[in-house]
C-alpha cells in the first residue's frame, strides 16, 4: 500500500499552513542575510506531515538510484533525514560540528563504498552539505546524491545530483551588502516568538 502522492501545491501549502515561513532580518547558516527565514522545525512538528513529505522526496527520486545510507548534518537535517530513512528502510547517521569541523559521533561508520543519500532541511548555498559528503568521501563511501526540503535557490557548493522537494527563491546576501543591517535593524533569532509574520 503507497500513500497518496504530494503535488507541489500542497508541498508549499504544508509550509504555509505551519507558518514556517518567516519575514523579518535574519542571519542564515551560510552566514548570509535575508529578509526570509525558513523555519522548518514548525513543518516537521508534525510527524506524520514529515513522513508524507519524506515519503514524495523519495518517490521523486530517480528509481535506479542505489542507496546504502542516509547522512544528514545536525541539528537541522536530522528529523527530515530520518523520515527519508525510514521511507527507504535505510540506516540514518548524522554529522556534528565540534569546533568547527564536521565529524561523525556516536560511533557512526560509513562501510567502504556506501552509497550515501545526504538529506537537508534548508538549503541555501549548502556549505553543510558539502561537508557532510566530504565527510562522506573521507570515510570511503560515496555521495549519491543530495534530497533537501527546501532550496532557496542560491547556486549550490556540493556536486552531487540535487533533488530538492520544494524551491522557494527566497533572496540572501552578504552581510556588507545587507540594507537592513545598514538601517539598524536588528537580527531576529529564528526560534524568538517575537518574530513577526
Ligand atoms: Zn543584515
Amino acid at each position: 500500500m503507497s500513500e497518496a502522492r504530494m503535488s507541489d501545491e500542497q508541498i508549499a501549502a504544508a509550509f504555509k499552513d505551519t507558518d514556517a515561513i518567516r519575514k523579518g532580518h535574519f542571519r542564515l547558516t551560510s552566514g548570509r542575510h535575508s529578509d526570509t527565514y525558513i523555519q522548518c522545525a514548525r513543518v516537521l512538528e508534525h510527524p506524520t506531515l514529515t513522513m508524507r513529505l519524506a515519503a514524495e522526496a523519495v518517490a521523486r527520486l530517480p528509481k535506479d538510484l542505489e542507496i546504502d545510507l542516509v547522512a544528514s548534518p545536525a541539528v537541522g537535517g536530522i528529523l527530515f533525514g530520518f523520515a527519508v530513512a525510514a521511507a527507504l528502510d535505510k540506516p540514518l547517521i548524522f554529522s556534528e560540528r565540534v569546533d568547527g569541523k564536521m565529524v561523525f559521533r556516536r560511533s557512526f561508520e560509513v562501510s567502504e563504498g556506501a552509497k550515501v543519500l545526504i538529506v537537508e532541511d534548508v538549503v541555501t548555498t549548502g556549505g553543510s552539505v558539502k561537508d557532510v559528503s566530504d565527510l562522506v568521501e573521507e570515510n570511503g563511501g560515496s555521495a549519491v546524491a543530495v534530497v533537501s526540503l527546501i532550496d532557496r535557490g542560491a547556486d549550490p557548493l556540493f556536486s552531487a545530483p540535487y533533488y530538492p522537494l520544494l524551491q522557494l527563491i527566497t533572496p540572501s546576501w552578504e552581510e556588507a551588502d545587507c540594507d537592513l543591517c545598514k538601517q539598524g535593524v536588528p537580527i531576529d533569532s529564528p526560534g524568538s516568538r517575537r518574530i513577526n509574520k
